[in-house]
């Protein structure tokens, strides 16, 4: 039987969230359960520490999980894994860092067999850059690079040699299992690790969690002296025909934006029929739409934007229009492009009879 211990009790204050770090997403999960699921199909149990107050929380993403369940933590990392050993069923124990949400099956597949095979599994990676030991700040000693491995989780260990090195280690505290059992046990094995399963700590390993959106807007022609695209108001010989302001350029990008962020589309918050939204400043709308990628966690990083229009002529108005989408998305001044072109005549576009415009989109964790 194998049993994964998973450190989650801690906050993650380097993050810079306001909450532990793993409650956080990453393409519509929390961080959390992208562990649980790397696991769950070779672990016969689970044990997920958490503190009192994110014990709600932490249950609720377990409770997809059918074999984990939470372990209260202690006030150390060394201290929760020490609660969870007491609970542990199995024979095999893997003790697995919370904050390394990408963890692959093989990883895990090869820690269980190191310890199967040599009695312990220590994942790690042979070092990349040269390290040194220092002291106030100078460097003492710099340790021949090939002899140098940083240490990841899982780390897997027979369950009782794990309970005794942490009976023998009593309050001293040790920053993971591996250091713990060479200093209690036996020097553990090595296995090779996995560069994509790194820990999530400060704000900037956050900004993984990209996702593009794509939206498509078209009004046609009607009654009117000016046109609106991305806020700018274009001199035209007709106004476009809508409910709205009829700024069918922040319409598409609205939708792009609520897309990218696994919303629904744009009439769903601003229906048509709404006689709230009659008249409606679509840049207004296109602020709200933020706000709601902004709620689930995401910024634009970048958005592309193609106008189809044969009249008006819009090259004196393209800077105008990128610096008002910038503005509103809080991108820097490249960070919205935009091209407009005609439809060389050919349909409705070719015609005159509307505008049509294509929206694409990046978001990234914020
Ligand atoms: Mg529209």
């Amino acid at each position: 039987m194998i049993s994964v211990i998973v450190c989650a009790a801690g906050r993650g204050a380097r993050a810079g969230f306001s909450r532990n770090k793993l409650l956080e997403e990453c393409n519509g999960l929390p961080l959390l359960a992208h562990t649980l699921s790397a696991f769950s199909g070779q672990a016969d149990e689970i044990l997920v520490t958490c503190s009192e107050e994110d014990e709600a929380a932490i249950g609720a993403i377990i409770r997809t999980f059918p074999h984990a369940r939470t372990v209260r933590g202690g006030a150390t990392r060394g201290e929760s894994v020490k609660n969870a050993l007491a609970a542990v069923r199995g024979e095999i124990v893997l003790v697995h860092d919370g904050a390394r949400p990408f963890v692959s099956p093989k990883v895990i597949g090869d820690c269980i067999e190191s310890v199967r095979a040599f009695g312990s599994g220590v994942c790690a990676l042979p070092a990349t850059d040269t390290t040194v030991i220092a002291r106030d700040g100078q460097i003492v000693s710099t340790p021949d690079r090939e002899e140098v491995f940083t240490v990841q989780t899982p780390q897997g260990f027979y369950t009782e040699e794990l309970r005794l090195a942490y009976e023998r280690a009593g309050e001293r505290v040790f920053t993971d299992e591996s250091s713990l059992f060479a200093a209690y046990v036996r020097p553990p094995r090595l296995f090779p690790g996995d560069r994509a399963n790194r820990k999530l700590t400060y704000p900037e390993d956050f900004r993984f969690a990209e996702r593009v959106g794509f939206g498509v807007d078209t009004h046609a022609f009607g009654e009117g002296d000016h046109i609106l695209l991305g806020g700018v108001k274009i001199p035209s010989e007709r106004g476009l025909i809508a409910h709205s302001d009829g700024d069918v350029l922040a319409h598409a990008v609205t939708d792009a934006l609520l897309s990218a962020a696994g919303l629904k589309d744009i009439g769903t918050y601003f229906p048509d029929t709404d006689p709230a939204y009659a008249g409606a400043d679509s840049m207004q709308l296109l602020g709200t739409a933020l706000t709601l990628a902004e709620e689930k966690g995401y910024r634009v990083k970048n958005l592309s934007v193609s106008v189809l229009a044969e009249t008006p002529r819009l090259a004196p108005y393209i800077d105008a229009i990128r610096a008002s989408l910038a503005s509103a998305l809080s991108l820097p001044p490249d960070g919205a492009a935009v091209a407009a072109g005609t439809n060389e005549k050919l349909g409705y576009v070719g015609e005159g009879k509307g505008i049509t415009v294509y929206a694409m989109l990046l978001l990234c964790g914020k």
